[in-house]
């Protein structure tokens, strides 16, 4: 079989993938740059490069996955969230731009040398982004599906420097005897008949990481309850919800005698995260 120019690839790529994604030729050029380990301008300065077949076949086998429908960072396996390549598979969600919110939330009011905990951490996104940024903070994760745990620890150990143990248990179970300055969660929050889970990538991302039922509340109440009793006084829960949630949030937080109960936006504007502190 004969080589492949790039710009030929390329823009075959970007025909096959008009309509089916919205970034066609982004996704395209994304792909391929990962194949070949080269930037995407290269494709730009040498449009008439060689790609050898087995990776021109690998890139068109790609291509059509991504024309099914494939989130493209399941397809490359990595996802940038904070400063950090972090590993993805199905087993966890790909971590959004938005859950960067839930960091600068924790990093506002981490104390010197910190106890944190990060639940249904899935890639490990949340707690390794604080660890980056906090070596003196004592941050543990838990998720209580095995596969995202093994995920969680894999970036863990990919990013040495960062010390953050993964536990394989639901949310809270294991700390009953720990107390932190701060319990982070990104929780499944979306109702089983929201119309969203039906479109794009979040049909094959993991479902009982995005979805609770009966109306998406249920792991942001039983996190509002459990936290309180692992918090330090004075201590801070900050979970992120949907942004038609956040009245919710704060009214749950306020039942169970949180204080300083505030809701925070996104990068689109939208009531993202809800935070509240265990009174003293
Ligand atoms: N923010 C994600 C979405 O809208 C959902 C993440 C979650 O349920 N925790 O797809």
């Amino acid at each position: 079989m004969a080589c492949h120019r790039v710009d030929a690839l390329l823009q075959a790529a970007t025909a096959r993938l008009t309509g089916a994604s919205a970034t066609p030729r982004l996704d395209a050029e994304t792909l391929l740059a990962h194949l070949l380990e080269r930037d995407r301008s290269s494709f730009r300065a040498w449009p008439e490069a060689e790609c050898a077949p087995a990776l021109a076949e690998a890139f068109q086998a790609r291509v059509e996955q991504r024309c099914a429908g494939t989130p493209l960072h399941y397809l490359l396996r990595e996802r940038e969230f904070w400063s950090l390549t972090l590993g993805v598979t199905e087993a966890v969600l790909i971590p959004r731009p938005d859950t960067e919110l839930l960091v600068e939330l924790a990093l506002a009011r981490l104390p010197a040398g910190a106890t944190l905990l990060d639940a249904g951490t899935g890639s490990g996104a949340i707690a390794l982004a604080l660890a980056s940024e906090r070596p003196d903070a004592q941050v543990v994760a838990s998720d209580n599906d095995r596969a995202a745990a093994r995920v969680a620890q894999h970036n863990a150990a990919a990013h040495q420097a960062l010390n953050a143990p993964v536990v394989v248990a639901d949310w809270l179970a294991p700390f009953t005897a720990q107390s932190f300055d701060i319990i982070v969660a990104n929780p499944p929050y979306i109702a089983p008949d929201e119309p969203e889970l039906g479109q794009g990538d979040v049909r094959f991302e993991p479902q009982h990481a995005l979805i609770a039922p009966p109306d998406g509340f249920q792991a942001i109440q039983a996190l509002v309850q459990s936290a309180q009793y692992r918090l330090r006084p004075g201590g801070w829960l900050i979970l992120e919800h949907g942004w038609q949630q956040a009245a919710g949030v704060r009214q749950r937080l306020a039942d169970s005698g949180y204080d300083a109960v505030t809701t925070h936006t996104d990068l689109a504007g939208r009531e993202r995260a809800t935070i509240g502190r265990r009174s003293a």
